[in-house]
């Protein structure tokens, strides 16, 4: 479905994003991963992705360093010739009260978050724009939608992200370009192992009752959504049959925003 097609996912080297890179790579897509991870294991996922009979690189770029960030996409069409589907997936969370929350916290998660999406946007807009083809993944979430409390610079950035999207959305329109969002609800990646981790030390209590009681509390199917229904909504939306769909903020999210 995606052969000769090439992808910029990034913050691939874990979770969300690197289940998005085995979907693509199953369906034949070129992939230029981003993320964080020694050595071993990058070279470990490229051996693993590229036996699905597709290129695989890995760029190191800091999504909180804008030159950085344009130029994973300058290598990625040097490299590859294109880039045709791009996937703004890296993130991070830190959870603290709006008047204690850390400045250099909310900086980084800004960055990373809705940031590091407009300058990779900006960068491979053009491109897509000239071969009159493009995707544009923006993986936002449920926090996208509605709130918590003590995630405000999270909240704020996805927020962010999805006005980012309608408004890219809009502006190519007419060019064969689709800019979407996906909002996920609670998916059992590092990122939420680490919020796990934080709950149970803050509220002495064991593992299972936090994620019962207090991660999957907005959650009505009561289970994590998994990495590969994400993926393969992504998937999805790089195929034919979603041409139409623009602009759109797609919950995945357990019935959590049905509320
Ligand atoms: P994860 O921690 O497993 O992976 C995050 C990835 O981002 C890693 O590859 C990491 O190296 C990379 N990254 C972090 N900081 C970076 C930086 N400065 N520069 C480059 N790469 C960087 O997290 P995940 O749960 O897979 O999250 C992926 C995305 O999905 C995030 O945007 C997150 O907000 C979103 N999301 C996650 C959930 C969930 O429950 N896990 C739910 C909704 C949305």
């Amino acid at each position: 479905m995606l052969k000769g097609k090439t992808a910029v996912i990034t913050g691939s080297t874990s979770g969300i994003g690197l289940g998005i890179a085995r979907a693509f790579a199953q369906a034949g897509a070129n992939l230029m991963l981003n993320g964080f991870g020694d050595a071993a294991l990058i070279t470990r996922l490229g051996i693993e992705l590229s036996a699905h009979d597709v290129k695989v690189r890995h760029h190191g770029a800091d999504m909180t360093k804008p030159a950085e960030v344009t130029a994973l996409i300058r290598e990625t069409e040097a490299h590859f010739g294109a880039v045709d589907i791009l996937v703004n997936n890296a993130g991070i969370q830190h959870v603290a009260p709006v008047d204690e929350f850390p400045e250099d916290k909310w900086s980084a998660v800004q960055n990373i978050i809705l940031n590091s999406s407009f300058h990779a946007t900006k960068a491979a807009l053009p491109g897509m724009k000239t071969r009159g083809w493009g995707r544009i993944i923006n993986l936002v979430s449920a926090h996208g939608l509605v709130a918590s409390p003590f995630k405000s610079a999270y909240v704020a950035a996805k927020h962010g992200l999805i006005g980012l999207t309608k408004t890219t959305a809009l502006e190519v329109a007419e060019t064969g370009i689709t800019c979407n969002a996906i909002c996920p609800g609670y998916v059992r990646t590092p990122l939420v192992e680490n919020q796990i981790e934080a709950q149970a030390a803050a509220h002495k209590l064991p593992r299972e009752q936090v994620i019962r009681d207090i991660i999957l509390a907005a959650q009505p199917t009561k289970r994590f959504v998994e990495i590969e229904e994400v993926a393969a909504l992504a998937l999805y939306l790089c195929g034919d049959a979603a041409k139409s769909i623009t602009g759109a903020s797609l919950a995945i999210d357990g019935g959590w925003t049905a509320r």
